[in-house]
């Protein structure tokens, strides 16, 4: 189901309603209850990005080997950034980042970091704003840009990978993520870090849902995640799972 196969569905269901309203004296009534379905289908495809309603987005592998990639969103952040590289260098393990451009201002020495221990990094907007989603074509264009432009006057690469902040998708964010040429990535195991949730009920929320080919997403923006995932990368060791950055766990490039 995609945004085009409802609208045409929605459209063929208007014209049959007018017809038989015509021909067999049905109520136009019958409008309203079609709009408000597509309103309905409308509003869950903006909302799940699993469902890749408006644009195709990566939310996990199929593989069966015991792979899995991390992501950290809304960063970079002056003291969680770094603790999570710091845990990360320790077990190993590459992740990538989805960074807000208006946070790159005093933090680029994070940024540098970020890239030069080998993580990747991933546009997440300029702005990271709640009404983000009212945005035009040129406005979500501008958020890209802006954000990707300053990544490359520190690391000197363009980025591809584009996370929609809030995991919602528009028409419009659709249109300018595939002009810029950017793959769109969800996630399949959402931590909810961000939440008043302890770390405990984190955890175990991470844990019981890891499977191969997952996309895990945290935030590096507090304590909390630091210890979550010093955890998660423990308990995914004993169990056999690897974790791989996500330009290999989708066979894809995090770079133009
Ligand atoms: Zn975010």
């Amino acid at each position: 189901m995609t945004f085009k196969s409802t609208g045409i569905a929605f459209i063929l269901s208007l014209c049959i309603i007018c017809l038989l309203s015509v021909l067999a004296g049905i109520s136009m009534l019958w409008i309203l209850a079609i709009a408000f379905v597509f309103s309905l289908v409308l509003a869950y495809g903006s909302a799940t990005i699993q469902s890749g309603f408006y644009i195709k987005a990566y939310c996990n592998s199929d593989t069966n080997e015991k792979l899995i990639a991390l992501t950290f969103d809304d960063g970079p952040h002056p003291e969680f950034t770094s603790k999570i590289l710091a845990v990360l260098k320790q077990h190993q393990a590459k992740a990538t980042f989805f960074v807000i451009g208006k946070h790159i201002h005093q933090n680029e020495s994070i940024i540098k970091q970020i890239d030069s221990e080998g993580h990747t990094i991933g546009n997440h907007t300029f702005s990271h704003s709640f009404f983000i989603d009212f945005e035009s074509t040129k406005g979500f264009k501008k958020e890209l840009n802006d954000t990707a432009d300053l990544v490359k006057s520190i690391t000197g690469k363009q980025m591809k990978l584009f996370r929609p902040p809030y995991g919602v998708t528009t028409p419009n964010l659709a249109k300018a993520s595939r002009a810029l040429n950017y793959d769109v990535i969800g996630w399949n195991i959402r931590s909810m870090d961000t939440t008043g949730d302890n770390k405990e009920v984190i955890l175990n929320r991470v844990k019981q849902q890891l499977k191969p080919g997952a996309i895990v997403l945290f935030h590096d923006t507090s304590e909390k995640t630091v210890e979550v995932l010093e955890q998660t990368l423990l308990f995914a060791k004993q169990n056999g799972f690897k974790i791989v950055s996500l330009q290999s766990l989708l066979n894809i490039n995090s770079y133009h």
